[in-house]
């Protein structure tokens, strides 16, 4: 679960690793934390950083030996004071918080501290939500809570006011380009570039859509549409089996909207301004396409409307 102990192979990120060094060297933490930001950035990497450091026999500087009992047990992924908790099927809930939330009130097992990673807090149903409050506010002794949350979603404010809140970024794409490239070794550094663009500087995400082979995808996408603009109606067939192809994406379709999002806003930041209406109505026609979509409407049909409204954008279809 955890390779390498030092904060130095958490990618980016300077102002987080700072912060943690200078809060773990002093041993003053606070009860819980917040760590925000986008997916694949590193929030629990760091998490579990921290973990290794807090009770690790023989730490060096402020990273975890990767050597010691516990460290070696951290790897191992059975630590028995260090509890995750993730969604189970896309949430929460309230009944596996209470639980944890019990479990908290016995000392640790072997440890100083127990370090209690809580991810992707989003998905954490409203009750369960408030049943973590007072726990947050005043946990049981010799207990860290180390919550993560995807930035743009939102959370509840009384979870939020409890936390110490450090901020995680998209990494610049030349240093998110250089951790794809370590990675994934086999593809060339254009094509690791082009991830770090596609996924906003999260490694992670770029790993995501490298596996799924959606970039591929993505560009023979845009060139069907770029040409399909170009010869109008000669177009109609390879735009609709593009759609077929897009719809069979399934689950993945939204990943593949936020590609052609970031398409369409490149093209708006080159034009002038009839290209920019043009890129406006693109923009609102993926907008559209990913409401139909939230509504669990026909992907096929979507996917139809959706790129002959991207090849010859108008105001409104439906
Ligand atoms: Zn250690």
């Amino acid at each position: 679960m955890l390779n390498d102990f030092s904060f130095a192979s958490l990618a980016g990120q300077p102002k987080v690793k700072n912060l943690l060094a200078r809060t773990l060297g002093s041993g003053r933490m606070p009860h819980a934390y917040l760590f925000r930001g986008p997916d694949g950035v590193g929030k629990k990497f760091a998490a579990l950083l921290t973990a290794a450091r807090i009770n690790c026999a023989a730490p060096d500087d402020y990273s975890g030996c990767g050597t010691c009992s516990s460290c070696r047990k951290l790897r191992s992924g059975n630590h028995p004071d260090v509890v995750i908790v993730s969604p189970d099927k896309g949430s929460i809930k309230i009944d596996r918080v209470r639980e944890l939330c019990r479990s908290l009130s016995f000392p640790p097992y072997e440890s100083v501290m127990r370090v209690v990673i809580i991810e992707d807090v989003h998905a954490m149903t409203t009750e369960a939500g408030n049943s973590l409050l007072k726990t947050l506010e005043e946990p049981p002794e010799n207990n860290l809570l180390i919550l993560t949350a995807e930035s743009s979603r939102e959370l509840l404010p009384t979870i939020v006011s409890r936390c110490q809140t450090l901020m995680f970024y998209g990494l610049p794409v030349g240093e998110c380009a250089r951790v794809i490239g370590q990675k994934l070794p086999e593809i060339g550094p254009d094509e690791a570039r082009l991830l770090a663009e596609l996924a906003g500087g999260s490694p992670g995400t770029a790993l995501t859509l490298n596996n799924k082979e959606l970039v591929g995808r993505y560009r023979a996408v845009v060139k069907v549409v770029e040409t399909a603009s170009a010869v109008g109606v000669d177009g109609v067939t390879p735009v609709l089996e593009t759609a077929a192809a897009l719809a069979a994406l399934k689950e993945d379709l939204p990943l593949m909207l936020g590609l052609l999002r970031m398409w369409v806003r490149d093209l708006m930041t080159e034009g002038d301004h009839i290209e920019i209406d043009i890129q406006k109505r693109r923009l609102a026609a993926l907008d559209r396409a990913q409401r139909q979509l939230d509504r669990n409407c026909n992907r096929t049909l979507v996917s139809e409307v959706l790129l002959f409204n991207l090849q010859s954008p108008v105001a409104e279809v439906f």
